[in-house]
């Protein structure tokens, strides 16, 4: 027999449980009617009530205009208050720093953006990040921090928030990037590989709450981040997804990671710089690409890209070739993990057509008819601000789905009860 104080538990634990279902709902906007909500969650008026009472009362929910009659007497409709706290989000890539400002529900309110090279090491980057950040906080009013979630362009631990063996950010090794910035704005903090802000952005943007989608950015470097089910999957330690260092056959090109041959090295970004370069320098190319380098323009992926997608033979005979190598690659990738949709983005998304096109036929030809039947090979939106929208739904999801039953209580989530997160 349970004794009275395991039922008082179990009570209380209903309780909680009911009240954060609650507030989840309103949020996600699956109920927003004191009604709806007895019907979907079976509980009796009166408990509605309560719940709702509660919550309003601890910060989380207000009451909203009056929804819409259906015969009846019109319920009055609930909303979340987005606006009680806010989320910061670093994007930091090889060559510039992105930071932004949402709401709890993720619309990005302010942003800024920073050319800045990443090798300048954590001390000096994270500190301008974080006061790019804070000079977006101070047009904000007084909402507090209640999350921050920091991007970065290597593999991450998630569970200590440290970069491990960044092949492209020396000093970065092991640095301790959560707990810097949970110092700076007192509160918790989530350091990610920039593929995941950019699966996480996705899914929020297709409502892809049970997908199985596969993101694969191809800038200066190659990486994709895997969503399965609705969850994005980081594996044991955080690796999954990092293809770009994956063994293409036949190749000796040396890799920025000191191995050779990595599809980075023969398909990435740099690599198509690499050899754009060579093509321009040793061979008297002529075209648009040719002439503009040799006219001082800057030779980056995005201008071979973007030359490709105008015509100049010497890009689309790169981005057609990387495109071939990538294909192979995403061949494995959707034979192994079977996803419903797979998003080329990064600099080859600028590419377009050209790109896909490619990447299209390699899949095709070397996957398995069962893997590839309802498949759709889709180009990302390529907007500068993804990162920054991917970023806040991580927090977002972190807060709501993770942790929420640890900080509830206090009305808002602080450093020491999501620390083992
Ligand atoms: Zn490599």
């Amino acid at each position: 027999m349970a004794s009275e104080s395991t039922l008082r538990f179990s009570a209380q634990t209903d309780e909680v449980t009911s009240l954060l279902r609650i507030v989840n709902m309103v949020r996600t906007g699956e109920a927003t009617t004191r009604p709806e909500i007895g019907r979907i969650t079976g509980l009796g008026r009166g408990v509605v009530t309560q719940r709702i009472d509660q919550a309003i009362e601890m910060g989380y929910l207000a009451d909203s205009e009056l929804a819409p009659s259906t015969g009846g007497r019109s319920a009055r409709t609930l909303r979340f208050r987005s606006e009680q706290g806010l989320v910061v989000v670093c994007a930091l890539g090889a060559l510039h720093i992105r930071v932004g400002i949402a709401d709890l529900d993720g619309a990005l309110i302010a942003h800024a953006h920073e050319a800045w090279d990443i090798a300048s090491g954590p001390d000096k980057t994270l500190a301008r990040a974080m006061e790019l950040a804070d000079g977006l906080l101070v047009e904000q009013g007084e909402a507090p921090v209640w999350a921050v979630t920091v991007g970065l362009p290597g593999p991450v631990d998630f569970a200590t928030g440290r970069p491990v063996a960044p092949p492209i950010m020396p000093g970065w090794n092991g640095f301790d990037v959560r707990g810097t910035v949970e110092e700076h704005f007192d509160a918790p903090a989530w350091v990610d590989n920039d593929v995941n802000l950019l699966v996480f952005g996705e899914r929020a943007r297709r409502h892809a709450t049970e997908d199985d989608l596969i993101y694969c950015k191809i800038g200066s470097g190659i990486g994709s981040g895997l969503l399965s089910q609705g969850r994005v999957h980081r594996g044991a330690n955080g690796a999954a997804g990092d293809i770009g260092h994956v063994r293409v056959n036949g190749s000796k090109e040396p890799c920025r990671c000191g191995k050779v041959g990595c599809l980075e090295a023969v398909a990435g970004g740099w690599a198509l710089v690499r050899d754009a370069r060579q093509a321009i320098e040793a061979e008297n190319a002529t075209g648009q690409l040719a002439d503009a380098v040799r006219g001082g323009a800057p030779l980056t992926p995005e201008a071979i890209a973007r030359a490709a997608e105008n015509g100049d033979s010497l890009a689309i005979g790169l981005v057609q070739s990387s495109a071939r190598v990538v294909g192979e690659a995403a061949a494995t990738l959707v034979n192994v993990f079977n996803p419903k949709v797979f998003i080329i983005g990064g600099a080859a998304a600028a590419a377009g057509e050209l790109f896909l096109a490619e990447v299209r036929q390699r899949v095709y030809e070397l996957s398995l008819p069962l893997a590839t039947r309802d498949l759709q090979i889709v180009p990302s939106v390529n907007d500068a601000q993804e990162p920054l929208r991917g970023g806040a739904a991580l927090a977002i999801e972190t807060l709501f789905v993770t942790t929420f039953p640890r900080w509830f209580s206090g009305g808002r989530p602080t450093v020491q009860v999501t620390a083992s997160v």
